[in-house]
């Protein structure tokens, strides 16, 4: 059934709510669970509001395995094979199961490793009738700034990266170095790499993860052995910066610096993708970065997915609250 909707999700968003179980911490802080999973689609939370449910297009229960959400998100690995440029992405506050889900932990890996088994399988299988290539780049998106995690120690100025349009309107990054990876197991090192130059360090300028967005683009390039035909779809995979607002008083200049840049690209994607769902003739993708970087990934014939990840947990229930809302407004 939901392989049917995300097939023919054609121009479409959709949005699946999945809540984590309560940490272990959290647990043992006896912190009291504020959340109802109603059914499959429907999640009620009692906050000192009161008993409020949200409906998306999905809901995934706490005990919900990684090898399910993939099930789920399967058919938009297939979509960018056939030519779509998909996105899947994260978003929810510090701590809600963000990088679970589109990276996931060991022995427990998320949706971007599967996806990328997933889009070699698919390569294998088609192997008699074409010819497909794979390129990747990856990148970190602080302070507004593009900063490519596959260029490691030596990467050239932030400034150097732009985000570019072609004359079909498809987004490049100019100065972004994009790897040809020839296998699955080439595709995971690629990854790691990018993973490892996120680190902070003293001999980087990379952000603490939850405070920058992270961007997996891949591109598929799927030639036809019988005509020559060319297919170009890409599958962007983004684990965005923490959604939670930071008190004012008392934070540093640059964590406030940190935290306007985070609030600001936020909106900015909930006002894209809420334009889009309610069809308006006017998209602001140029308000911010992280939309321009998505622009051809998000709207027109793409497809996209966004996950808005909950903590069960009393003392997150007014950000849950709001990553619901932002949630419920995009859909
Ligand atoms: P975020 O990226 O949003 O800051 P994380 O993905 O790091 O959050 O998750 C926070 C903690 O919760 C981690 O310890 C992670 O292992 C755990 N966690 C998150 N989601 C799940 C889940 N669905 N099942 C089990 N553990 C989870
Ligand atoms: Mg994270």
């Amino acid at each position: 059934k939901y392989y049917n909707q995300i097939e023919d999700m054609k121009g479409k968003i959709r949005v699946f709510c999945r809540l984590r179980p309560p940490t272990e911490l959290e647990r043992r802080r006896g912190s009291e669970d504020v959340t109802q999973v109603e059914d499959q689609f429907s999640l009620g939370v009692n906050s000192t509001r009161g008993y409020k449910s949200f409906v998306f297009d999905r809901v995934f229960k706490p005990h919900e395995s990684q090898e399910a959400v993939f099930q789920d998100t399967n058919a938009l690995i297939q979509s960018a094979m056939d030519g779509y440029n998909t996105t899947i992405m994260a978003y929810g506050q510090t701590g809600s199961g963000k990088t679970y889900t589109m990276i996931g932990e060991a022995g427990s890996p998320g949706i971007a490793p599967r996806a990328f088994n997933r889009l070699f399988e698919l390569a294998e299988e088609g192997r008699a009738r074409q010819e497909v290539q794979i390129h990747c780049y990856m990148l970190e998106l602080y302070n507004d700034k593009l900063i490519d995690l596959l260029r490691g120690n030596s990467h050239i100025e932030p400034e150097k990266l732009e985000v570019k349009r072609d004359k079909r309107g498809s987004v490049h990054v100019q100065g972004a170095l994009v790897r040809h990876v020839n296998t699955a197991q080439h595709l995971h090192e690629v990854f790691e790499e990018g993973l490892s130059n996120r680190h902070t360090s003293s001999t980087n300028m990379n952000a603490e993860s939850s405070r920058s967005h992270l961007l997996i683009v891949i591109t598929v390039t799927v030639t036809s052995k019988q005509n020559g035909s060319v297919l170009r779809g890409k599958l962007t995979l983004v684990d965005l910066a923490g959604s939670e607002r930071t008190h004012k008083s008392g934070a540093a200049a640059e964590t406030l610096k940190e935290a306007n840049s985070i609030n600001k690209s936020l909106s900015a994607l909930g006002d894209v993708i809420a334009a889009l769902s309610s069809e308006a003739s006017f998209v602001p993708y140029r308000n911010s970065k992280l939309t321009m970087l998505l622009q051809d990934s998000l709207g027109g014939n793409a497809k996209t997915l966004v996950f808005v990840n909950i903590s069960p947990a009393l003392y997150n229930v007014e950000e849950s609250v709001v990553s619901l809302m932002y949630a419920s407004r995009i859909k």
